[in-house]
């Protein structure tokens, strides 16, 4: 069998995850046979996923985090919801997100049987009158976005937190950070524990974060939250578990662990400054070229320039998705430089 060889990282340009480091590449290939699903047997990934946990506990301002290390953004957001789900006793609950919510959500609501309320945007943000609007007694969870998969915007937390607590049931108010919370600490939004009485958060180190895939993160202020995900495990030495995968990946936790002991905070830091500059640089260029930009508030950029284009430098290569609206959507990951975007302007002056 002919395996090929994996994509090179210089033409891709929305994708949410990058290269990894090479300290995080390293650690995952030493850590391959390894289960942290099953903590009896695999006691040195066990515990470092505990480290890891912490460590993401500084990153989103909490001093004694819960949680553990999922499969990615979509099992943390599902797990979030799963909890908020179990520890209400409503017949009919359901949820309330932005309509700028990671599709994720969608999944959650549907094996979770929740009903899904979509609360309108007020600009790129969620409204909150709409939320406060759709918030009943059935109401298990509210949901907020920290940095939207789209355009990298992020909502009032703060706010929404506020709403939250003026709510008749007694939601939890989960944050959807899969993607920005590796770049947000860095920036002067209100988005974490420390900002707002959150509840449960998803960050993943598989994103800004530079650990390998699979390593997403579902983080609680208190682990008594995640006490309502737990089912008995009969045949493992561990009695119950919490998580909604059984074997995970060792690989994507030792890799976490790897990534954040190399990056956090200085790298990261770093990163977001260079990623930022980088957004802003392209927005400026794309304004120039008389294209309409979506101003970027964190380092993702979502531009106007037509769909022959778009399809134009598809055709050579570049690996470019679009909005629902139809915008070019460039997430300035570590792998997007300088270098890359000339490249591609220059492509795209070439084809347009
Ligand atoms: C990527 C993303 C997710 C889903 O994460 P996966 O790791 O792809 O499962 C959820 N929410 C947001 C905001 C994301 O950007």
């Amino acid at each position: 069998m002919q395996l090929g060889t994996p994509q090179s990282f210089s033409r891709v340009l929305s994708s949410m995850c990058t290269e990894p480091h090479p300290a995080a590449r390293e650690a995952a290939e030493r850590f391959l046979a390894t289960n942290p699903g099953d903590p009896g047997t695999y006691e040195t990934v066990a515990d470092l996923e505990r480290t890891v946990v912490e460590r993401l506990g500084e990153i989103v301002g909490l001093s004694d985090p819960a949680g553990y290390l999922a499969s990615g953004g979509t099992e943390a957001n599902i797990q979030a919801l799963r909890l908020a789900r179990n520890r209400a006793d409503s017949t009919e609950p359901n949820v309330v997100v932005p309509a700028s919510a990671h599709f994720s959500f969608t999944k959650a609501a549907d094996v979770l049987g929740l009903e899904l309320r979509v609360a309108p945007l007020d600009g790129y943000t969620v409204s909150l009158p709409a939320v406060r609007e759709l918030v009943d007694e059935d109401t298990v969870a509210v949901v907020g976005v920290a940095g939207s998969t789209e355009y990298g915007r992020v909502d009032p937390i703060p706010a929404l937190a506020d709403a939250v607590a003026d709510a008749s049931g007694d939601p939890l108010f989960h944050v959807d950070a899969a993607w920005g919370g590796f770049v947000l600490p860095f920036t002067e939004h209100a988005w974490s524990f420390a900002d707002a009485a959150v509840d449960t958060l998803t960050i993943d180190p598989h994103k800004m974060g530079q650990a390998v895939v699979p390593a997403g993160g579902l983080i609680a202020r208190d682990e008594s939250l995640l006490a309502d995900l737990a089912v008995d495990t009969p045949y493992l030495e561990s009695t119950s578990q919490i998580t909604l995968t059984g074997t995970r990946s060792g690989a994507g936790v030792a890799s976490a662990a790897a990534a954040l002991d190399a990056l956090w905070p200085a790298g990261y830091r770093e990163q977001y400054e260079r990623s930022q500059a980088n957004a802003e640089w392209l927005a400026a260029e794309l304004r120039a070229r008389g294209d309409r930009v979506v101003s970027p508030t964190l380092p993702l950029v979502a531009a106007d320039i037509g769909r022959d284009a778009i399809d134009a430098v598809r055709a050579e290569g570049w690996r470019l998705s679009r909005t629902e609206q139809g915008e070019a959507r460039f997430v300035l990951q570590p792998h997007v430089t300088r270098e890359t975007l000339t490249a591609f302007l220059d492509e795209l002056d070439r084809v347009r």
